[in-house]
């Protein structure tokens, strides 16, 4: 809610900037402006008291440009393309190629730099894809500001500031620019970005020393920090890189982490694995040559083939793009995330804390009660058309005969910053709450437009969810001076003594205004009483001084209905199913966030909590019953804060929504932080690791399946990704120790490794959802990646590939196959047990023997297609017959090869019957 600041026009006269600077360059560099008064700053830039006109905007827009920092000097494309061969593996491959150019075997050295060519490439284009990915997720998350143009008050992309804008903000907006305040109210900044103060700054209007630093200038807002209470407006005096954050040169943050825990776990195992091979490497070149009596060279090429084949140097990349194909994902349903560890925490969350108004409910407001001390009135019609009459005891009732009726409609329609826009469909600016009683007034004749000009206002206390209450002063038509204010019953009685009765005023009779509000609120209606008080503000503004002081007549209450969303009911009962508990925290009154709550199934049957309850609890007591409460109302952000770590303190992975600056310490502290992309603040969406952009609890639920399934995907690719290269090592162990030929030259190794790395595993990243993702518990934060089982899996599909291929190569040889055939037929078989693997890594558990299972995934089909076309031309390519050494195959050949995949496809298919029927492991996963 906020006010709108007029300023006043100048009666100084001028000692500085007489001349306007708004056509030159010149505003972007002054550094003064705090020393410049407010009328100096709005002459210097030519901007009146209604703001800039289009034409104006356009113009500067023009000489000025986008109001934006410079990005930070991306790494260029050769930059990264080098950085590819910043890697253990390639390393030695080039050291290898070098040792085989001096020995002579160009062949090798040439099959050598091609791999370490191929695989840099494709390092290139998959970082290039995951880079991409986070950039476009990256300029979703803009900033907006409020400006005055042409008189008319509206939301803006923040990139589209001038110098010379009227801005207005409000408490939880991060400055856009740098801004000139030319009124405030109670302002305070946190100006932590600039100056690393953390305790917000109390602003004001007045111009201070051109030689004060930087944090002793109050009368201006810098861009980059953040308005945490109050509201002003003022004069955009730089932009972009002219502003002083511009000019530390740092980044407004969006984006905040680019690895997760799951990706940290994953290179350190990829570490760990790349030393343990190197070791053990140089232990088999030392066996092979020395007690095996191969010779120093073949063996020297074996290892470095062995070394290729077995360390796994795509998967961090892989899972960089999995997590930011998952990322994109979400943004099409509405979840943009900012933080990519939340991806992964976001597949483990066990309890889902939700805001109610707007976000469980449509915050399409419609006053549907209206309770005097005299009558309940009922209010037909929905939504925002005005169309409607007020009822009292079936007959409709007017504002010109009940002035009881007239004075609540007044307040309501006074006391308010909304607008009603007579579009078709009607739709309102502003709060909603504050909508429903402009409807209401438009129903009761009481038309918004009429009502000022014979109630001037003249100041206003914008209603916030700490305080509870709106305020304004007004004058009517014979200068007489009111105070209205609307907002929650227990605050507004508090200011009341007495109340509006049919013998004009009596005391206030405040067990019958209790029940009356128990009463509306039982009902699933938002309450809000109104009151009045006649008299002039004790000071120049009106201030909370005059509210507290108290003496308000108490007019009535008005009970607002606001239907939950249906889809938000659909998503709670998947979270439910899911294992997901749905708590539910809001401002509004415990009777109606209890009848809301069982329209939406949270908190059936279970205990509602108050802000107030939770405040006399210790966090001990708290944490002990939290679990056990879903609803809790009257909830102001500090309790938010409490909550979440109640229920950290049981174990559980929490995710919290919230829009308000002072929401944002439980946003950071909660597993997942859900700021709302449309109501939420600024400083919200920042401390926040998912915005969404339709503030709809059914998104959060989509944005959780959608972490499970990258989750899932991800453990399928490692699973697929792994054996894979187990298989290829162990064939070339077994030979070595056992001693018979080699099934498999270094340069089919590294054939075999270029093949399945540009076309199998990524297929996996698409994989849909399993069909039980949301109907099975939350993953344990403490689960293990590499589990027993997958551990288990890992050596059982390695074990079999080399079976199949170590089988058919000395079944050949021993049937008196050229030896050269038999490789042929080795190296098929390992890639056609690779394809028939993938099949199975569609599901961990489940079988795919289906057509759903066989066919379901059109990428793992093209991926086995290309990978297919790459074998024949490895096949029968007289170039790559050269190089390789391989041979064409025959029909039977062929067949074998296939039977080969088929085989380690019902083995693996077998294991998996095994696990499902006989071990209870599924659930897990
Ligand atoms: P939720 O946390 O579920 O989103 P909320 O944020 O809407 O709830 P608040 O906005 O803090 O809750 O509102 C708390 C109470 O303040 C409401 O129950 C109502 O009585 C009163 N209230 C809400 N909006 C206004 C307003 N614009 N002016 C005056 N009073 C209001």
């Amino acid at each position: 809610m906020c006010v709108i600041f007029v300023i006043c026009p100048s009666h100084t006269t001028y000692t500085m900037a007489d001349q306007s600077l708004a056509h030159t360059n010149e505003p972007q560099k002054n550094t003064d402006w705090h020393a410049y008064t407010t009328e100096q700053t709005q002459h210097a830039l030519n901007t009146q008291v209604n703001g800039l006109s289009n034409e104006e905007v356009t113009q500067r827009q023009q000489l000025y440009g986008f109001n934006q920092l410079i990005a930070p000097k991306k790494r260029s494309a050769w930059m990264r393309f080098f950085m590819q061969f910043h890697n253990i593996l390639l390393y030695i491959m080039l050291a290898a190629s070098a040792v085989t150019a001096i020995l002579g075997h160009w062949i090798d050295t040439f099959v050598l730099l091609a791999a370490v060519l191929v695989n840099a490439i494709i390092g290139f284009i998959q970082e290039g894809k995951a880079e991409s990915a986070m950039d476009a997720i990256r300029s979703m998350i803009s900033a907006r500001a409020t400006v005055i143009r042409e008189g008319v008050r509206k939301e803006i992309n923040a990139l589209e500031l001038v110098p010379g804008d009227l801005v207005i903000l409000n408490s939880g907006d991060k400055i856009p620019a740098d801004i000139r305040l030319t009124s405030a109210r109670d302002l305070r900044v946190e100006e932590a970005a600039l100056t690393g103060e953390s305790v917000p700054i109390q602003k004001s209007t007045n111009a201070v020393a051109s030689d004060a630093p930087l944090g002793d200038r109050t009368c201006m807002a810098y861009s980059g920090t953040v308005a945490v209470y109050g509201q002003a407006s003022g004069i955009v005096v730089a932009t972009g890189t002219y502003t002083e954050l511009g000019k530390i040169n740092e980044m407004l943050s969006s984006i905040e982490s680019m690895t997760t825990p799951l990706l940290r776990q994953i290179n350190a195992f990829g570490r760990a694995l790349a030393i343990f091979i190197l070791i053990f490497a140089a232990a088999l070149f030392l066996f092979g040559v020395f007690l095996r009596g191969y010779s120093a060279s073949d063996m020297f090429m074996m290892v470095i083939a062995l070394t290729a084949s077995a360390i796994p140097e795509g998967l961090p990349a892989l899972i960089t793009i999995t997590l930011a194909l998952g990322v994109q994902r979400m943004a099409r349903q509405h979840a943009i995330v900012r933080n990519l560890p939340a991806v992964e925490t976001l597949g483990s969350v066990s309890v889902i804390c939700s805001d109610k108004t707007g976000t469980l409910t449509r915050n399409e407001m419609t006053v549907q009660r209206i309770v005097s001390s005299l009558h309940v009135y009922d209010v037909s019609g929905i939504g925002y058309a005005p169309q409607g009459t007020v009822y009292q005891n079936d007959q409709p009732v007017s504002c010109a005969t009940d002035t009881i009726l007239e004075r609540i409609v007044r307040i309501g329609t006074l006391c308010n910053d909304a607008q009603l826009v007579n579009d078709t469909p009607p739709r309102i600016e502003g709060d909603p709450t504050e909508g429903a009683l402009l409807v209401l007034g438009a129903k009761a004749g009481l038309v918004q437009q009429d009502a000022p000009s014979q109630w001037q206002r003249l100041d206003s206390i914008p209603f916030e969810s700490e305080h509870r209450y709106m305020a304004t002063y007004h004058q009517d038509e014979n200068s007489l001076p009111w105070i209205l204010t609307k907002g929650a019953p227990e605050r507004i009685f508090e200011m009341c003594s007495s109340q509006m009765s049919a013998h004009g005023i009596s005391p206030l009779d405040i067990d019958y205004w209790r029940r009356m509000v128990t009463d509306t609120a039982a009902k699933g209606l938002r309450v809000l009483a109104l009151g009045y008080k006649q008299a002039e503000p004790q000071a120049e503004q009106i201030s909370t001084d005059d509210i507290d002081s108290g003496g308000f007549i108490l007019a009535g209450l008005v009970g607002i209905i606001d239907p939950p969303r249906e889809e938000a009911i659909a998503a709670i009962r998947e979270c439910h199913q899911a294992g997901i508990s749905v708590k539910m925290i809001t401002g509004d009154h415990v009777e109606t966030a209890r009848a809301i709550g069982a329209q939406l199934n949270i908190g059936v049957d279970k205990p509602a909590m108050t802000g107030a309850e939770i405040s006399v609890l210790d966090d001990q007591e708290l944490s002990r019953v939290i679990m056990d409460v879903d609803v809790f109302a009257r909830a102001a952000p500090e309790h938010k804060l409490r909550l979440v770590q109640a229920m950290q303190e049981q174990h559980q992975i929490v995710s919290m929504t919230g829009d308000g600056v002072n929401d944002a310490p439980a946003l950071k502290r909660a597993d997942v932080g859900v700021a709302m992309g449309q109501k939420g603040t600024e400083a919200a969406k920042e401390a926040a690791d998912m915005v969404l952009t339709d503030d709809n609890f059914a998104t959060i639920a989509k944005a959780v399946r959608e972490g499970r399934t990258v989750y899932d995907n991800l453990k399928k690719f490692i699973l697929f990704m792994l054996p894979t290269n187990g298989g290829e090592a162990l064939v070339i162990i077994a030979a070595i120790f056992l001693q018979f030929t080699l099934p498999l030259t270094p340069a089919q190794v590294l054939w075999i490794n270029m093949v399945t790395s540009c076309t199998l595993g990524l297929a996996l990243a698409f994989e849909a959802a399993e069909p039980n993702i949301m109907t099975r518990p939350p993953r344990a934060s403490s689960e293990k990646l590499l589990s027993g089982f997958f551990i288990w899996r890992i050596i059982m599909v390695s074990v079999l590939m080399m079976a199949a291929v170590l089988t058919l190569f000395l079944w050949e040889l021993s049937h008196g196959t050229a030896e050269n055939t038999a490789r042929t037929i080795a190296v098929n078989t390992l890639v056609a047990a690779e394809m028939f693997y993938l099949l199975n890594s569609r599901h961990v558990y489940d079988t795919v023997l289906s057509r759903e299972g066989l066919l379901g995934n059109k990428y793992v089909l093209l991926s086995i297609a290309a990978c297919f076309a790459l074998q024949l031309l490895f096949t029968y390519l007289p170039a790559f017959q050269y190089l390789f050494g391989s041979t064409a195959l025959d029909l039977t050949q062929w067949l074998k090869v296939f039977a080969g995949g088929v085989f380690v496809f019902l083995v693996a298919e077998l294991e998996k019957w095994i696990i499902r029927r006989f071990i209870s492991l599924k659930p897990a996963t």
